[in-house]
């Protein structure tokens, strides 16, 4: 009998030993991690020379309270993770995962709002669907329904946009006037409820668990931060997911040239061997909430040094074994491989993603795009039976949480083209 608890009922078998993109459970039996974890093991597992800097910083200390000391492996790594931002972004925070990052933007914001005079400002608008954490707060501006309503009369209601979509609304996601379509859509909304009302606008640059690796339409992310600048509405990008390499840059704003007002970074930033996150704000932002009377905030574990030498390692082993890049060009031949597979199953209505966040999406029918029905479960029986193949994907429901199957296809960005054929063989074989 297990003392532990967690979502469900169902165990999975013990974990014995992990090394690059294979876990071993204590059966011997080898999986290939098709989804690093929940899109966290970006540079694989047991990476020697994370685990090298990490034993070298146990040796030295393990904890310094943050208001007690600074240490050199926080300094170290928040001027790495600032150096790796846009101009002008340069102040970091550290916490211990991707929800105590969310919520300490939106406070950071909100602190901002107090510390400029713009206390009318609280609104955190967000999309719908997204996933921001499943804390109190970070749940307020997530949109998926199933996780957020039993919570509902325990959270203060914030408003959403949709998400672009286009694929279900039938527009061409390479058409700029779609991106303008929906950005109008936050506009509205920032109107709706009086600009001088809205605090700040959060987004995962492409979406996540919630939607799939649903990619952004030509000109949206731009038309978005033009938007916000133009309504003094922050910008918070949720790089939670998209951060530290995964997309193809080692940031996703870089594939639009974005300058947001704080990034949010967690799961790939420290790759699995520590639990660490960080939000990166502008300098001038920061600053004023400092004058204004301090940042009312802190965990217990912020900057904690064996987080923050790990997290040095892991930027360090990006760089190292380029593994931008090879996200980026075992992104493009994934795609080419699930593109086949879809070509083989006409179950698979839609492949999409950017570098190694890729996914697809099961329907009923291509053209109406009809979701498969959903006492059905596609999504989770194709992932047991992947898992009992030895094959790790992660899914979940791609319309609001309701209905629709996707599958998300995140490797480590360690993989090369014998891991992508072991994937894509596999999820042939569980498909059929
Ligand atoms: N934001 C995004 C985009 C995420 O994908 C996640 C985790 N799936 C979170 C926030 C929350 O992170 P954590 O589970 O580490 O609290």
């Amino acid at each position: 009998m297990s003392h532990l608890f967690y979502q469900t009922s169902q165990r999975r078998p013990l974990l014995d030993q992990a090394r690059g993109v294979y876990l071993w459970d204590v059966d011997g039996k080898r999986y290939l991690d098709g989804s690093s974890g929940a899109m966290v093991c970006n540079i694989g597992h047991s990476n020697p020379n994370v685990l090298d800097a990490m034993r070298r910083q146990m040796e030295k200390s393990t904890f310094g309270y943050r208001l007690h000391f600074e240490t050199e492996a926080s300094e170290q790594l928040a001027a790495r993770t600032a150096a790796l931002c846009p101009e002008g972004m340069n102040k970091v925070f550290f916490v211990s995962g991707g929800s105590e990052a969310v919520e300490s933007a939106i406070k950071l914001a909100r602190q901002h709002a107090l510390a400029v005079g713009q206390g009318g400002r609280w609104k955190v608008i967000s999309r719908s669907p997204s996933y921001h954490g499943c804390t109190l707060g970070a749940l307020a501006i997530t949109g998926y329904a199933p996780l957020t309503e039993p919570f509902a009369p325990m959270m203060r209601a914030m408003p959403r946009v949709p998400a672009p979509r286009a694929y279900l609304d039938g527009l061409d996601p390479a058409d700029p006037a779609t991106g303008a379509h929906y950005a109008a859509m936050l506009e509205a909304e920032i109107l709706a409820q009086g600009p001088d009302s809205v605090l700040a606008f959060v987004v995962e640059p492409v979406g996540g668990a919630s939607t799939g690796a649903l990619v952004p339409p030509v000109g949206y992310m731009e038309a978005v931060q033009e938007i916000c600048r133009r309504h003094g509405v922050l910008l918070i990008l949720d790089e939670v997911m998209t951060g530290a390499g995964r997309t193809g840059r080692f940031l996703a704003l870089e594939h639009w040239g974005l300058s947001p007002d704080i990034v949010v970074l967690s799961k790939g930033f420290a790759a699995g061997y520590v639990p660490l996150g960080a939000i990166v704000a502008r300098d001038d932002l920061v600053a004023a909430v400092l004058e204004g009377g301090g940042f009312l905030h802190g965990f217990t574990y912020a900057g904690n040094p064996l987080a923050c030498a790990a997290g040095t390692a892991v930027i360090d082993e990006i760089a190292r074994l380029d593994l931008v890049q090879n996200a980026e060009t075992m992104g493009a031949a994934l795609r080419k491989r699930l593109d086949g597979l879809a070509a083989r199953h006409p179950v698979i209505g839609d492949v999409r993603g950017l570098g190694l966040l890729m996914a697809f999406e099961m329907m009923a029918d291509h053209d109406s795009k009809a979701p498969l029905p959903a006492h059905l479960n596609a999504h989770q029986r194709l992932v047991d039976i992947a898992y009992d193949m030895g094959l790790i994907v992660y899914s979940r429901r791609t319309r609001d949480g309701i209905e629709g199957d996707h599958i998300m296809v995140c490797p480590p960005l360690i993989v090369g083209e014998q891991h992508l054929d072991e994937i894509t063989d596999t999820l042939d074989a569980a498909l059929t």
